[in-house]
């Protein structure tokens, strides 16, 4: 039992309090900066996961990362990539819809791509989500460098 950030070895307790409050092995100084973390921009949990099931993917993403605009939950800058957790699918209105779009427009602009996932996949079928978003780095980073 390491911790998933430094590597550092975990002490039975440890390891329990961290993966009952965040699902997530790590080490009482990374659990408590993630608490900071959720207590700061209220993150939600299926962000959390996420974030730790990329990292295990080898990918590099960064949690609630400021756009210049405003804090995109993830994203990984060096594909320009933005992911966005949506929490209520159902609720949608057209004024949020339309407020969607608009962001992607200007992400686009800026040469960023946005994807928006829906919280219930996270919970449900994380592996296959960490896949297809390994699959869209992929594709990215062809285009990069053909550009
Ligand atoms: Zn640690």
């Amino acid at each position: 039992m390491t911790c998933i950030e430094c590597k550092r070895e975990l002490s039975y307790i440890d390891h329990r309090k961290s993966v009952d409050t965040l699902g997530a092995e790590l080490c009482r100084q990374h659990r408590k900066r993630m608490e900071k973390m959720i207590e700061k921009y209220n993150t939600s949990s299926e962000a959390i996961q996420l974030y730790y099931g990329m990292k295990e993917a080898g990918l590099h993403p960064m949690l609630e990362w400021w756009d210049g605009q405003k804090f995109v939950d993830l994203a990984i800058s060096r594909v320009k990539l933005n992911i966005e957790i949506d929490n209520e699918y159902q609720m949608i209105t057209h004024e949020q819809a339309m407020n969607d779009l608009e962001e992607a427009m200007h992400s686009f602009k800026n040469g960023f791509t946005t994807i928006r996932i829906p919280h219930i996949v996270i919970k449900h079928n994380l592996k296959e989500t960490v896949n297809n978003i390994t699959g869209i780095v992929e594709g990215l980073r062809a285009n990069i460098k053909v550009i």
